[in-house]
């Protein structure tokens, strides 16, 4: 019988305090051993084909002069690219660089699923975790995935040191740029030397669908390979990173991801449409009486109360102060007492032991 893999991820200063979660896919050029170097010889996996040289060590570092956590990949990004989606037909590369990799190049849909189960989704699974935790404990997070790419490029040399790659939440893009170009003779390419938009990559997986603030840094390689002088840039992106974060304010969730083809909408009807959406769900919830919360609860992980409490959570944020029963009669449409009285039945013991089972995983506030 095969042993379960490792986890593909290293969690880097798990004790971290800080509102910034570091994220670096491509930290590592290894290959685990069952994949037998995926025909490569040992001095092709040491090039930039098999991982961001210097970001590990940059993530890692950053990591501690934040006091954040940090998540890594394990493996090499020829196993699996961390920063695609599931859906991507480059998750797992044929070609780079030009060169052909021999253990991806006969693959399978059934071996790339197998990459896809053992070495992909646990790394995501990680970060959506390591983000559900921070939002309990009442932090918005902030992600910070740190790359870097090569000085020279199909014979063209690069002019950038650090790109920033965004898509549609510049929140913290906008002021790194910014911040990033204050700096005398630094230059910083916006969405250089990549696009940020790449749907389903890693930051559209955890920052634009959830709402959180985020960015994508890339660093040119020359500068972060040489131990003497990589410090300087590490301390000059921490520098950018500090200013960034300070114009940006505190971290919120927003959800900026548009409808697909196209929209010109602007933020005051976005948060007019998701207010109606809101107001139509919670007329929905008070005409259906005969929708049980424990239901709710065993079947969503969430029920009216919860709605209120995130009500209250929001209110807070601005500064006003909700009782939890002011803010859950704003669900209800009458005190939650009066409610329970009128329509709450008896749980049965099978929807209490379904509920008892399902509020281990989950947490019900
Ligand atoms: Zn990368």
């Amino acid at each position: 019988m095969a042993l379960p893999a490792p986890k593909p991820f290293e969690i880097h200063n798990s004790a971290g305090r800080g509102e910034m979660l570091f994220l670096c896919d491509h930290a590592s050029s290894a290959i685990p051993a069952e994949l037998a170097q995926l025909g490569l010889p040992a001095d092709e996996l040491n090039t930039h084909i098999a991982r961001d040289i210097g970001a590990a060590e940059l993530a890692r570092w950053l990591a501690g002069e934040f006091d954040c956590m940090a998540i890594l990949g394990l493996w090499s990004r020829l196993v699996v690219d961390l920063n695609r989606g599931e859906d991507d037909p480059t998750i797992v590369a044929k070609l780079s660089d030009r060169r052909i990799i021999p253990g991806n190049a006969s693959l399978d849909a059934g071996g790339v699923r197998a990459r896809i189960e053992n070495y992909h989704t646990p790394y995501h699974r990680c970060i959506a975790a390591a983000i559900d935790a921070a939002l309990e404990r009442g932090t918005v997070p902030v992600l910070v995935s740190i790359h870097s790419f090569t000085p020279l490029w199909r014979g063209q040399r690069r002019p950038w040191h650090f790109g920033v790659l965004w898509d549609r939440d510049g929140r913290l893009a906008q002021p790194l740029l910014a911040e990033l170009r204050k700096i005398k003779d630094v230059v910083a390419g916006d969405n250089e030397p990549y696009s940020g938009s790449l749907e389903n990559d890693c930051l559209y997986r955890h920052g634009t669908m959830r709402g959180i603030p985020h960015v994508l840094i890339e660093v040119r390689q020359d500068l972060i390979i040489e131990e003497q002088d990589r410090t300087r840039w590490w301390r000059l992106l921490a520098h950018a990173l500090r200013g960034a974060l300070q114009a940006m304010g505190p971290p919120t969730i927003l959800l900026k991801r548009g409808i697909s083809g196209g929209n010109t909408m602007d933020e005051k009807t976005r948060t007019e449409l998701e207010a109606a959406a809101f107001r139509r769900l919670v007329a929905h919830l008070r005409k259906r009486t005969d929708v049980q919360n424990i239901d709710m609860m065993n079947l969503a992980g969430f029920c009216r109360n919860c709605l209120g409490d995130w009500y209250r959570e929001a209110a807070a944020e601005k500064g006003i102060t909700l009782e939890k029963d002011q803010a859950r009669e704003i669900v209800y449409g009458m005190p939650p007492a009066e409610w329970k009285k009128r329509y709450q039945k008896e749980a049965s013991a099978e929807q209490q032991a379904e509920f008892a089972k399902s509020s281990q995983a989950k947490t019900h506030s």
